[in-house]
């Protein structure tokens, strides 16, 4: 794959070429020198060390393209600042900080395919722009001690991230942010519609694509959202997202709502009804909190104590994350072989991140 074949944003050959970079450059200035050079991991092709300067960190983007997000970014900027400060942001602003999120993950993926030499060998099937504010997503806040200066991108390198970009971290100076999301990560625990069966064809007539059927609906929600211990942070947040579907059994125009009309779903998303779009859900130690009120300050908390974890913890969790969401995805193919092949690849995948798991755990508060 050549870098300037499509457009990270829309995925058509740019018009009026351009370059985008996925790291933006009011956030290089933030934290150091932006022309500093940083190890970007392995190119797997070749086994070497990658160093790039994040500066000259581009991929290639439309004229378009570019100027839509630019407004994103500049907004993305001031929350930032707000969070380096442990200030209070509302609903509306986290939501549009998850969006940038997304911009942010999908971007370092399409990105470290170029870099890294496509390892695993994956056409990417989607870009910026078909991923934003889709699909069931979170994110975790975390204080770190001191005033440490620095940009890290984590996670984004393992193989696991190469072919399901579902789980990342980022720190920037003195937060490390953790964001997931994927298809009905947590739909079900939120009372949203989910599917009872849900697997991923790799061949026949749509290869890759995801079969869901038998939705179901609660209209309880679970504590917790995700089964799955995490390191208390200081802002943890979850949104649940409709997927849009053209079904005519799917009423109101969002995949697995049959009605119309749906009360529980009316009060837990965004206005206006039916935006498919949730509200935020902030997961307590003890319970779970629908903000209902979109303009109410979600304060930063304080991490002390038991709470406070050394960075290198928080980090180990990101590898912990990415194998638990890639186990539960399950993967069929009408031809056999196809289908050992992949389980094969699978035990490939949770190995290398077992391998940096292990590497992390060793560690003891140095
Ligand atoms: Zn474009």
């Amino acid at each position: 794959m050549t870098s300037n074949r499509f457009c990270v944003f829309c995925g058509n050959p740019p018009e009026k070429k351009n370059r985008e970079h996925i790291l933006p450059q009011w956030l290089l200035e933030l934290t150091g020198d932006p022309k500093r050079v940083v190890n970007f991991g392995t190119n797997f092709k070749d086994g070497s060390t990658v160093k790039f300067d994040w500066l000259n960190f581009c991929v290639p983007a439309c004229e378009s393209c570019n100027s839509e997000y630019s407004k994103l970014e500049g907004r993305a900027k001031s929350y930032v600042l707000t969070l380096l400060d442990r200030g209070a942001l509302n609903s509306i602003e986290y939501i549009d900080f998850m969006d940038w999120m997304d911009k942010v993950r999908v971007g370092l993926w399409i990105a470290y395919h170029f870099i890294q030499g496509n390892p695993t060998n994956i056409q990417p099937s989607f870009h910026i722009k078909t991923r934003i504010g889709q699909k069931d997503r979170m994110i975790a806040i975390y204080p770190l001690e001191g005033d440490g200066v620095g940009l890290n991108a984590l996670g984004t390198e393992s193989l696991i991230f190469h072919s399901q970009p579902s789980c990342m971290g980022l720190r920037i100076n003195n937060i490390l942010i953790i964001n997931m999301s994927s298809d009905f990560l947590f739909s079900a625990r939120c009372g949203f519609p989910f599917p009872k069966s849900c697997f991923t064809m790799l061949d026949g007539e749509n290869p890759y694509m995801m079969h869901t059927s038998d939705f179901s609906i609660t209209r309880k929600i679970k504590h917790p959202l995700i089964r799955k211990n995490i390191i208390k942070p200081s802002i943890h947040l979850y949104q649940p997202i409709l997927g849009k579907s053209e079904d005519k059994r799917f009423q109101s125009g969002f995949v697995g709502d049959y009605s119309s009309f749906d009360a529980y779903l009316a009060k837990h998303t965004l206005p206006p009804y039916p935006s498919g779009k949730g509200i935020l859900y902030f997961q307590h130690l003890d319970r779970v909190e629908p903000i209902y009120d979109i303009n109410q300050s979600i304060e930063f908390e304080n991490c002390t104590g038991i709470h406070s974890k050394p960075m290198y913890r928080i980090v180990q969790q990101i590898y912990e994350f990415q194998n638990f969401l890639y186990k539960q995805e399950k993967f069929l193919a009408e031809n056999r072989e196809l289908e050992l092949n992949h389980a094969k690849r699978t035990k490939l995948l949770l190995k290398w991140n077992n391998n940096v798991i292990a590497h992390y755990s060793g560690m003891r508060n140095v």
